[in-house]
This record gives structure tokens, C-alpha cells and sequence, in this order.
């Protein structure tokens, strides 16, 4: 496409035929972008990644229902259509497809009878994140799988933010053989250390002031990693004390996991395993959930 011009696609058959039309070369070197919209700094940045190392560069925007649980906020999820489309184009994504949910998942196809979906097996059971939320990891790796399928990028990139998830998809791409090169991007942050997310626009004052405590307190787990502390119960008490200075926001886990597999681990490698093990917090400020994490190297 001329440069600066964004094509917005909204059902597979048009994306198919960017293809067949040749605007879309087989082979291309193309890297993709999936998100669910109310597009941020954390966004842009995996679009920044994907410009630098591809030819064409395409974002999806979809808020995948099948991620989120009976309880959650499916219908208060936040969809700033304009802005997003123009902040993704001024970021110069070439393509924007942006399904709807009858086009990814068709009513006459909808139904459970023989209703295909990637199961991540044990993931509601082995990471803490997957407890809290039984299906999610089933319906972000199957909505994931539909997106290589129709995209067929060259290069796929996700954030770190969302560490499980990220440890999700490796899995899905190795053991399901996408020919897809899959790039984990640095989690960005507001100043304060805060971790950009869609949700932080419904925090109310009072919360968003206490919210960087939660990557205060990563960095307190961290530190005391740092200085020679394996068990995770320890590391864990290290956090919950940095947690103490916000008495709004309600704890929901604080995990450390292998990023192998999301396991939960009762101690840590020492510094001699390559793998790094996962820092993870959950925490609710009101209706708002906040999920963060660092590598501990
Ligand atoms: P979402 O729209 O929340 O599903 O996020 C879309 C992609 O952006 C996912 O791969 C996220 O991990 C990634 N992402 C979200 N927030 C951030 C952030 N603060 N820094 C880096 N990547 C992020």
C-alpha cells in the first residue's frame, strides 16, 4: 500500500484476497500483531518491532470472547474504534483486520457439536493464572491459531506483559508446527512503573495511585532473587510486604513459575539453569484487575 495508507479488513475473504490479488505477496515478510484494541504505548511498541523487522506489518483488533470468563468484563471491555485506527496508522501498520465475533466464530459453526478448539492441556491447573481463570488459556490459544491461520504472518509479536500467555504461545507454535517466528517484547510502563494496559483507563484516582505497587513489588521479589533467595515462599513474603504500602488493591496471587511450562515452583533454579523463572501478581484495584510480572535472569 502507498505509504501512510492503512487497509482495515473485516472478514477473512478479504484477507484472502490481498493475497490472490497479489497485494500481499506469498512469502512476505510480514509480522503481525494481534490485540484486542484501545490501542497503548505497550501496543505501539510490538508495532515498532514488527516495522523494524518486516516488509509489511499487520495489527488485528479483536476482543476475543471466548477468553474471557462468565464473570468478566467482556461487554465493559473498552472499544475506541477511531483512535485505535489512528494511532495504529500513524504507527505504520499497513492492515488492520479487525473481525467481528460472527466472522471468527460463525453462529452455524458456534454450536458445541464437534466445535474445534486448542487445548493447552493442565493449563487451568498448572499456572496460577490459568486457576483463576479456567478456559482462558483454551480460548487466547485457539483464537491465536485462527489468527496464523488467516494471516499467515512470517512473524508474530506478543508482550511480555502477559508472561503466561506468552509461555502459551510458544507452546502452541512449536508443538502445532506454525512456521512462525514468535518475538516477545519488553513489557512497557507509565513512568511510576505501572504497566500499560487497556484496563488502567478505569482506575479510579485513588487506585491508579496505588497501582505501581505492583511492579514495586516484582521489583522487591527481584532484588532479594538477586541476592541469593530461591524459595518461592520467601520471595513471595518479600512482595507481599512491598504490597502492604497499597491497602486498596486486593491480592490475588503473587506466583513464581517456570517458564517452560507456567508451573508453580516451591524453589527456584539457581543461576546456573539457562531458564529464567516467572515473577507473577495478580491483584484487583476494585472492579479493575492488574496483572504484571518480571524474569527472574
Ligand atoms: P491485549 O490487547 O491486552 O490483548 O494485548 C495485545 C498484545 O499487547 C499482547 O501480546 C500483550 O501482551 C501486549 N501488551 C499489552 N500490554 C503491554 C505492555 N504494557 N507492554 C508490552 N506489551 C503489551
Amino acid at each position: 500500500p502507498a505509504a501512510g495508507a492503512t487497509r482495515v479488513l473485516r472478514t477473512v475473504s478479504e484477507w484472502r484476497s490481498l493475497q490472490s490479488d497479489g497485494l500481499l505477496p506469498p512469502r512476505a515478510s510480514l509480522g503481525l500483531v494481534p490485540t484486542m484494541g484501545a490501542v497503548h504505548a505497550g501496543h505501539l511498541s510490538l508495532v515498532a518491532h514488527a516495522a523494524r523487522d518486516n516488509d509489511l506489518v499487520a495489527a488485528t483488533i479483536f476482543v476475543n470472547p471466548t477468553q474471557f470468563g462468565a464473570a468478566e468484563e467482556l461487554g465493559a471491555y473498552p472499544r475506541p474504534w477511531e483512535d485505535d485506527l489512528e494511532l495504529l496508522t500513524a504507527a505504520g501498520v499497513d492492515y488492520v483486520f479487525a473481525p467481528s465475533v460472527n466472522e471468527m466464530y460463525p453462529p452455524a459453526r458456534h454450536g458445541t457439536t464437534l466445535a474445534p478448539y486448542v487445548e493447552l492441556r493442565d493449563a487451568d491447573t498448572l499456572c496460577a493464572e490459568g486457576a483463576r481463570r479456567p478456559g482462558h488459556f483454551r480460548g487466547v490459544a485457539t483464537v491465536v491459531a485462527k489468527l496464523l491461520n488467516i494471516v499467515q504472518p512470517r512473524s508474530a509479536y506478543f508482550g511480555q506483559k502477559d508472561g503466561m500467555q506468552a509461555i502459551a504461545v510458544r507452546r502452541l507454535i512449536e508443538d502445532l508446527n506454525y512456521d512462525v517466528r514468535l518475538r516477545i517484547c519488553d513489557t512497557v510502563r507509565e513512568a511510576d512503573g505501572l504497566a500499560m494496559s487497556s484496563r488502567n483507563v478505569r482506575l479510579l484516582p485513588l487506585e491508579r495511585a496505588e497501582a505501581p505497587a505492583v511492579y514495586a513489588a516484582l521489583c522487591a521479589m527481584r532484588e532479594a532473587h538477586a541476592a541469593g533467595e530461591r524459595r518461592a515462599e520467601a520471595l513471595a513474603g518479600h512482595a507481599r510486604d512491598a504490597l502492604r504500602a497499597a491497602p486498596l488493591l486486593r491480592l490475588e496471587y503473587i506466583s513464581l513459575a517456570s517458564t517452560l511450562d507456567g508451573r508453580e515452583l516451591d524453589l527456584l533454579p539457581d543461576e546456573r539453569e539457562e531458564l529464567p523463572s516467572l515473577a507473577s501478581i495478580a491483584v484487583f484495584a476494585g472492579e479493575t484487575r492488574l496483572l504484571d510480572n518480571v524474569l527472574l535472569e
